[in-house]
């Protein structure tokens, strides 16, 4: 049931109260994270740029440091911006820009993904990073940017919005090159000991070793078990809001009660011509004052109505267009909703998804490594962060942190065979 996975992403990382999906005040580096006020930042990162931000830049004297290239795997077009973020151009790629080469491909761009990033870039291996949300940060950046981490070393608190600013920040002098909004999917060892991975965009990148950090796998919406949903998934039901506008003038149902769905009825209210809130009890697990907020709308205008205790029964249309839901109280008893749109919000869950198909071994939703190496069943595949595991492990950003420096060790031989390691402190070593 859709309510018990949700549960299980906010109990999956120990003892957090509750984890907030949704956005209180922006904080630091609002220009870096745009948002907007009170919505799932999982449903805003959509209607950003749903473009990569690497820079590998074919630069020339003039541009270098001024300019940042970045891909963009689904359009044939080359983007770039200027150092500021801002100025977004376009202009016409050579059509190879599905294919990439690099040293180490690492898989998730969660907090432990971004400092393998640095890892490797320390010991002059170039990373490409490909994550399934269209924005960087992981589990920091889709559950809790707004919560304080008080067991970062150094940092005696920190929100998780701005640890992953910072990881962003420390990983950028070595030029990785983010492949977002898609999931690593197909993996082929070839014969040289190399891979070659394919994502959802058809993105293909070769790389002499791998580094999962995929937390607890890519997060997917959780489908509420509705006959024949799939067929009107994309047209006329969503899980998450990309563009407000599309809904304009709208009966839409709105399921669930979380911050997604109090906030997005807060916010449809406005340009829809009725919105039903169906929640199964009448008390909401939304921010008090969102919810309080819900009830007097739904107590003052007709615009918005409460349909509570009930939960989603069925939907009745045709080609992918809905025409009502019927929804069930506890006792069976059923009513037939008008409507165009069903946006049911029950959170995301974790997918390990395409990895049991990659000759991996999965215990329990997680993949054993070696402690030492962090190398996998697989060799050249390593596992870091809360994908990984072995005795005793604990699932803490600050172990994942480890287990990055060691995998980016252990893959040095790989990347540059026959050539020493000496361990050398950054004090010592400085940045490139
Ligand atoms: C509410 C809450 C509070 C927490 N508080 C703390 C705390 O105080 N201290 C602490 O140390 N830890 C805390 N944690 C745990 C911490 O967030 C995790 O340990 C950490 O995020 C793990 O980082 P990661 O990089 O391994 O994975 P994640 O952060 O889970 O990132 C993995 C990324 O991989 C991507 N991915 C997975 N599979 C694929 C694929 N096939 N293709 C493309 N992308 C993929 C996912 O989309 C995701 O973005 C908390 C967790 C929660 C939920």
């Amino acid at each position: 049931m859709p309510e018990r996975e949700i549960r299980q992403i906010i109990y999956l990382h120990q003892r957090e109260g509750g984890a907030r999906h949704f956005l209180r005040e922006p904080r630091q580096r609002a220009d870096k994270m745009p948002r907007q006020r009170g919505l799932a930042r999982a449903e805003i990162a959509p209607q950003r740029h749903q473009i990569a931000r690497p820079q590998h830049p074919p630069q020339t004297r003039g541009q270098r440091g001024k300019f940042f290239f970045v891909f963009n795997d689904l359009r044939e077009r080359w983007h770039f911006r200027d150092s500021y973020g801002k100025n977004w151009r376009h202009f016409k790629g050579n059509g190879m820009e599905n294919t990439y080469q690099t040293d180490v491909l690492i898989i998730g761009a969660g907090p432990v993904g971004l400092f393998a990033v640095f890892e490797c870039g320390m010991l002059k291996m170039k990373a490409h990073v490909v994550d399934n949300l269209d924005e960087i940060g992981g589990q920091c950046s889709a559950l809790y940017p707004e919560k304080p981490i008080f067991d970062i070393p150094g940092y005696p608190e920190i929100m998780a919005g701005e640890l992953i600013a910072r990881l962003e920040e420390q990983a950028e002098p070595f030029r990785p090159v983010y492949h977002l909004g898609q999931q690593a999917e197909k993996m082929e060892k070839l014969a040289d000991g190399t891979f070659r991975v394919t994502t959802s965009r058809g993105a293909v990148i070769c790389a002499k070793a791998i580094i999962l950090a995929a937390g607890a796998g890519a997060f997917g919406p959780n489908r509420p078990p509705l006959e024949g949903i799939e067929e009107y998934e994309g047209k006329s039901v969503f899980y998450m809001v990309k563009r407000r506008r599309d809904f304009e003038g709208k009966k839409i149902v709105i399921a669930g009660g979380g911050d997604s769905a109090v906030d997005w009825a807060l916010s449809l209210a406005d340009i829809a011509e009725k919105i039903y809130v169906v929640h199964r009890r009448d008390k909401f697990r939304a921010a008090p004052d969102s919810a309080a907020r819900l009830q007097k709308l739904a107590a003052e205008s007709g615009k918005v109505e409460m349909v509570i205790p009930y939960q989603l029964h069925g939907l009745e249309g045709a080609d992918g267009q809905l025409s009502a839901v019927i929804v069930a109280d506890l006792d069976g008893a059923e009513r037939r909703l008008e409507t165009d749109i069903l946006l049911p919000f029950f959170g995301l869950t974790p997918q390990l998804g395409p990895f049991s198909d990659w000759g991996l071994e999965i215990a329990h939703f997680h993949i054993p490594v070696d402690q030492a190496t962090c190398e996998t069943a697989v060799k050249g595949i390593f596992a870091v962060g809360d994908v990984a595991t072995y005795p005793h492990k604990l699932k803490l950003i600050l172990t994942g942190f480890a287990e990055a420096a060691q995998a980016a060790h252990a893959i040095h031989p790989l990347v540059f065979p026959g050539q020493e390691l000496h361990f050398v402190y950054s004090t010592s070593k400085g940045l490139p």
